[in-house]
């Protein structure tokens, strides 16, 4: 199923936690909610789910308005960070919850619903488990079982908000690959949130970045690292170093040295160039000439730090691996292999 998102907006007070959000969420794609504590994510998953009511906007399944729908008409499968199982009930149970609570023409007979609780079972991995109680599996066990939960009313969509915060690096790390391929199999349209790009990166078809409310860019992972529509994607995808910048003659100067000019620019008047580290690089021909003012090496990276003696600017450079070694107070010409232009902020 599609969904569509159409000028949604949702206040608590004064304060805008959705501020004409738009976006079109593709039938079977993996699309993740990025963004700060606040910008707005959990309020637009429960605007989808139907647990919020948006006072502005519409949502759309398929072509179809559910922006009046009840929450149960929407079917959609839900888990959350602390979505607690229910404790009195074994891990069979919990997984048909949703289906034993239909009533009348709904209601699946009992030998069809053990039979689903065994598929999602095995579609879990927790073959062998269902007789456990939820304070005798790991956190991440509870979670595959809350994912069962969600899938067993056959939804058609799953909403995870931030599902694996909760549980170490090494656990979400390996749910997170899970998830991937459970998603490859089921083809189920997948809404999830989540603020550590990494995990939004490496999991989904698409990033959605939120700030303040707003959507700032939609797009591939490579997209959104590789070409960010603005200064907040910039920092928030990865890291930059931000370059003062403005038109001299036909051509832009930045931080000191002289660029050709753009086909496109922004219309303000003081700009910057954002670079991220790993795309400073070492050269001799480089367009900067600077300082080597530390270097830093973690795991297997090596990070250098330089100021630019022109703008008086300190960049950071991200050394790859067969590069020279560096000290601190050597001279080092740097160049940026890729850029972005912005108004300055
Ligand atoms: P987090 O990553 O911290 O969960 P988020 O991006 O999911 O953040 P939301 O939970 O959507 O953000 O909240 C957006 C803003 O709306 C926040 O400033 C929050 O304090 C506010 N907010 C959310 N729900 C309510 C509510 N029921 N009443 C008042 N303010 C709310």
């Amino acid at each position: 199923m599609d969904i569509r998102i159409r000028q949604l907006g949702k206040r608590f007070g004064d304060f805008a936690a959705l501020d004409g959000v738009s976006l079109d969420i593709r039938s079977g794609e993996l699309l993740a909610l990025l963004g700060p504590s606040g910008s707005g994510k959990t309020t637009l998953l429960r605007a989808i789910a139907g647990l919020e009511q948006p006072e502005q906007g519409r949502v759309l399944f398929d072509g179809e308005d559910a922006t009046g729908l009840s929450v149960q008409a929407r079917r959609a499968g839900f888990v959350f960070q602390h979505y607690a199982l229910f404790k009195h009930m074994d891990v069979r149970r919990n997984i048909a919850f949703g289906l034993e609570v239909r009533r009348g023409g709904e209601r699946w007979p009992k030998a069809r619903i053990a039979a689903r609780v065994e598929e999602l079972l095995a579609l879990v991995q927790l073959d062998g488990l269902g007789g456990r109680y939820p304070t005798q599996l790991s956190g991440g066990q509870r979670q595959r079982v809350a994912l069962a939960r969600a899938l067993a009313i056959e939804p058609r969509v799953l909403l995870l908000d931030e599902p694996f915060g909760a549980l170490d690096a090494q656990v979400r790390r390996d749910l997170r690959r899970w998830l991937r391929e459970l998603h490859d199999r089921t083809g189920l349209t997948t809404v999830f949130v989540t603020h550590d790009q990494e995990e939004a990166l490496e999991l989904a078809d698409r990033v959605a970045i939120l700030n303040r409310g707003r959507i700032e860019q939609v797009g591939t992972p490579a997209e959104v690292y590789d070409r960010p529509a603005s200064p907040f994607v910039y920092g928030f995808v990865g890291e930059a170093n931000r370059l003062p910048a403005r038109v001299r003659g036909d051509g832009l100067e930045v931080a000191g040295a002289q660029w050709p000019l753009p086909a496109t620019l922004p219309a303000a008047g003081e700009l910057e160039v954002y670079v991220r580290p790993e795309d400073m690089r070492a050269d001799a021909a480089g367009d900067w000439a600077g300082t080597v003012l530390s270097v830093q090496r973690s795991g297997a990276r090596t990070r250098l730090r330089a100021r630019l003696h022109e703008a008086a600017v300190d960049v950071e450079v991200e050394l790859p691996p067969d590069a020279p070694a560096y000290a601190a107070g050597q001279p080092i010409a740097l160049a940026a292999r890729r850029h972005g232009v912005f108004p300055a902020t």
